[in-house]
């Protein structure tokens, strides 16, 4: 936080209505409530119009075409956009109902609390044991280093592989312990939310069928929202999933994402509202 009256982060909002949750079932709570949210490169509007409440200890899945806007909006969860020059996010996303982009909000802060997993693994030139433990280092994080660094491999499931070679170089292992690293990485300063992009897309079906049973064991401490191409990946881990395409702009010959609906992985898949998921989700389009 850069000001002493910065708004907490921390705080939990009641769960809001406004999706298809069956009336029976609570609703988690809401983690991110995003409203109306556009996100610009320079003059170019990347998606428009943005609403999607993500709730607690759910997956939620953004799926559609190439270029549709899917890694543009993940971004926005942690800020990470900040760091892309003239990026411009508009409208409210708001974190336990606090503003994410307000003036005061640090965005070191922020990701402290939401952690993210990229494409393609991405360990440091360091050993396993200085992967996991970079975080905890930076953060100034109480506790024992060992334990917090045995903790986080145990929950990336990676423990029992690595732990007679903890000192020796991460980029020693295989693309997807590579990948379970990246995990125990992004989890080991215990943030609320991992955000992971496309995470298994440079995996063989093996180490991918590793991190979805992964995601599901730790979806009970954690809020995941993962961006794949892969549908069957969406409707295999996911509780809800956001359908995103692109509509062209002929005047500007642009293309703008959005999102076309958003409900239960269960309802898109099955029984979607729009016709434009139902073509992409039944494969004609996309
Ligand atoms: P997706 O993840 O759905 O493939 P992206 O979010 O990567 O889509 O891209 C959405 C649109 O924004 C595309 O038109 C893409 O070319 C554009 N875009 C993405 N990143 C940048 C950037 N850093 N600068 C300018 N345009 C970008």
């Amino acid at each position: 936080m850069t000001d002493t009256s910065a708004p907490p982060l921390n705080s939990t909002s009641p769960s809001a209505g406004g999706d298809h949750t069956p009336s029976d079932a609570p609703l988690a709570p809401v983690v991110f409530d995003v409203a109306d949210v556009d996100v610009y490169y320079g003059a170019f509007r990347a998606v428009r119009n943005v609403d999607l409440k993500i709730r607690q200890n759910e997956i939620t899945a953004f799926i559609g075409p190439s270029g549709c806007g899917k890694s543009t909006m993940l971004r926005c969860f942690d800020r990470m956009n900040d760091l892309i020059e003239g990026c411009r996010v508009e409208g409210t996303l708001l974190y336990h109902g606090v503003d994410l982009y307000d003036s005061r909000i640090d965005p070191v802060e922020v990701r402290k609390r939401i952690g993210m997993v990229f494409q393609k693994p991405n360990p440091f030139p360091k050993s396993i044991f200085d992967n996991v433990a970079f975080g905890p280092r930076l953060a100034g994080m109480k506790g024992d280093l060992n334990e917090i660094v045995e903790r986080a491999l145990r929950r990336a499931a990676l423990w029992d592989e690595v732990k007679d070679r903890l000192r020796k170089s991460a980029m020693g292992l295989s693309g997807g312990q590579q990948q379970r690293l990246c995990i125990a990485r992004a989890i080991a300063i215990d943030p609320e939310v991992v955000l992971m992009d496309e995470p298994c897309s440079a995996l063989d079906p093996i180490a991918t069928a590793r991190i979805e049973d992964l995601m599901q064991e730790i979806k009970t401490d954690y809020t995941i929202i993962i961006v794949t191409h892969n549908m069957q990946q969406a409707a295999r881990v996911s509780d809800r999933t956001a359908f995103f395409t692109t509509e062209v702009n002929e005047e500007s010959d642009t293309r703008t994402g959005l999102v076309v609906e958003f409900d239960q992985t269960e309802k898109i898949f099955s029984n979607p509202a729009d016709e434009r998921t139902e073509n992409y989700v039944t494969g004609r389009f996309g």
